[in-house]
Formats: structure tokens, C-alpha cells, sequence
């Protein structure tokens, strides 16, 4: 198309393709059991990246991240951060779901993981905000607990992290509720500041060494 901007057009293919490759993968046993693959979604200038952990019943029906109760709950903090569900994207460290909704294996998330990168390094976010203990230490390392670091920011081999709760951790512990929340807020605090403080700034995301297969 005449007037068409060729490096959009470039993303747009490599997107697609990514996509296509995740739908038909067959690399790790969660093909088996899934129904949809559940690649993620969200806006292609996300400045903020959510990777939570696995997709749940209603992801695999709907191949869609976030739709279950976990979902709608995430879509209800997300205001308090300032940030609707269309400007940020989500996705998952493994792309299909574990059968009865057992936590992924090291070897699925493994499989997975080229996936995730290649997600980080087209959407080029400049926060990634790790959903849960998995997610969290698969991009910091495993000595890190969900527990000490949620709602802060830290920083990892020049990368840039915002730890917080997976929103599925409400049904398990009501009490969670108000720290989720105001968690939400600092996040919302430490956007508005670090977005001033560089306008623009460089997208620094792209492939966590954890991710590479760095050992910590
Ligand atoms: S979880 Fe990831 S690696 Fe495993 S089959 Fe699904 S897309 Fe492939």
C-alpha cells in the first residue's frame, strides 16, 4: 500500500509470524493437552510488559491471556496503576496450559522462553512488571521472593523490573487484597516519575540473561 511505513510493515510480519509459531507449537508436552495456545496481547507501545505465569481454563477456551477471574481482577487494579488494559500488553511465561492448572515445569518454561524474548524484544517495553513468584524469578533469580520485593522497583543487569502479586494470589488470601492495591499505587507513583524523569528514554528491554539460560 502506497505511503505504507516499511518498518511497521516489518514488525507487523514478524508479529504475525511469532504468533502463528506459538499457535502450532509442538516444542514442550503442554501441546498436548491445550486447546488454544494463549500467545498474549496488549498495545505494540506498551511501555509496561505484565508476564504472568501459565494460562488458565478460560485463557486455553478463549487462546486469549486474562479473561478468568484473575483477569477481571487484574483489569480493575490496573486503573489504580493508571493504566488501562489496552495500553500495556500481557502475556505468560509459557504459552499453553498446564494440565488441572499444576504450576509449569522448568523444562515447559525453558521451551517457552524464546517466545517471551522474542515478544520483549518487538515490543521493547521499559518496565516489565513480573506477576508472581514464577515470573518473578525467572527474570531476577531464584533467590528473589514475591513476598520481600513486590511493589518496588529493581533493577537487573541494567534491565528494569516492578515486581507485584499475581492477581490469582486474592482467591487464595483475601488479606492480600489491600497490599495488591496499594502496590497498584506505588507502581502508578514510580511510572509518573520515572517516565519523567526521561521523556522517550531508551526502551531497554530486550532478552533478560536469565532468560538466555544464564544461570544464577
Ligand atoms: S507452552 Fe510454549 S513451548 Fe510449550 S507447546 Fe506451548 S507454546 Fe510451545
Amino acid at each position: 500500500m502506497q505511503g505504507e511505513n516499511p518498518v511497521s510493515r516489518e514488525w507487523e510480519r514478524r508479529w504475525a509470524e511469532l504468533k502463528e509459531e506459538i499457535s502450532h507449537c509442538l516444542r514442550c508436552p503442554l501441546s498436548q493437552t491445550r486447546t488454544n495456545a494463549v500467545p498474549g496481547e496488549g498495545s505494540r507501545g506498551a511501555v509496561v510488559f505484565f508476564v504472568g505465569e501459565a494460562p488458565g481454563e478460560k485463557e486455553d477456551l478463549a487462546g486469549r491471556p486474562f479473561v478468568g477471574p484473575a483477569g477481571r481482577y487484574f483489569d480493575r487494579l490496573l486503573p489504580l496503576a493508571g493504566l488501562i488494559r489496552e495500553e500495556v500488553f500481557v502475556t505468560g511465561l509459557v504459552k499453553c496450559r498446564p494440565p488441572q492448572n499444576r504450576n509449569p515445569r522448568a523444562a515447559e518454561i525453558r521451551a517457552c522462553s524464546e517466545y517471551l524474548c522474542r515478544q520483549l524484544e518487538l515490543i521493547a517495553p521499559r518496565l516489565v512488571v513480573p506477576l508472581g513468584n514464577f515470573a518473578l524469578k525467572e527474570f531476577v533469580g531464584k533467590k528473589f521472593s514475591i513476598t520481600q520485593v513486590h511493589g518496588q522497583p529493581l533493577d537487573k543487569d541494567g534491565l528494569r523490573y516492578f515486581p507485584l502479586f499475581h492477581p490469582a494470589a486474592l482467591f487464595y488470601n483475601e488479606k492480600l487484597r489491600q497490599e495488591m492495591e496499594k502496590d497498584m499505587e506505588s507502581l502508578r507513583r514510580y511510572l509518573r516519575s520515572f517516565l519523567s524523569e526521561q521523556p522517550g528514554g531508551k526502551r531497554t528491554h530486550t532478552r533478560p540473561r536469565s532468560l538466555k539460560g544464564d544461570t544464577r
